[in-house]
């Protein structure tokens, strides 16, 4: 056994694991959504790999009535929303129904047909006291 410590990368949800792993670049600080081995603003390699803190404000919003298959029918209707992280990309999600543009939310998971699936949440009440 080593007393090295171990990296390991941050989780995300299309490897099978409950997480979002944003890239940042050392270069130009450009941050995005979905893995890739150069920043796409600048072109540098290497970049940094970290966890995403799963708050963000929802920049579109639908409700999804006719399902892609049996596993997400049993859902409809859900919704489908667009949320721009606090670090700033944008990543797609199911979420309740009723979120409305410009609402405060957290990421979670839910495990569709086996699989950990993100769902953001309200993080604050709609009309809360905290405004
Ligand atoms: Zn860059």
């Amino acid at each position: 056994m080593s007393d090295a410590p171990v990296s390991v990368p941050p989780s995300d949800w299309t490897r099978g694991e409950p997480g979002v792993a944003l890239q940042r670049c050392a270069g130009c600080t450009h941050v995005w959504y979905f893995r890739r081995g150069f920043c796409p603003v600048c072109g540098r390699e290497a970049p940094e790999t970290f966890a995403a803190g799963g708050r963000g404000t929802v920049h579109a919003a639908t409700v999804v009535h006719r399902a892609p298959d049996d596993a997400y029918r049993a859902l409809a209707p859900y919704g489908l929303v667009l949320v721009e992280l606090d670090e700033g990309p944008r990543m797609m999600a199911h979420a309740p129904a009723d979120l409305a543009i410009g609402e405060r939310v957290v990421l979670g998971f839910r495990e569709i047909a086996g699989r950990p699936l993100p769902y953001f949440q309200r993080s604050e009440p709609p009309g809360g006291a905290n405004r």
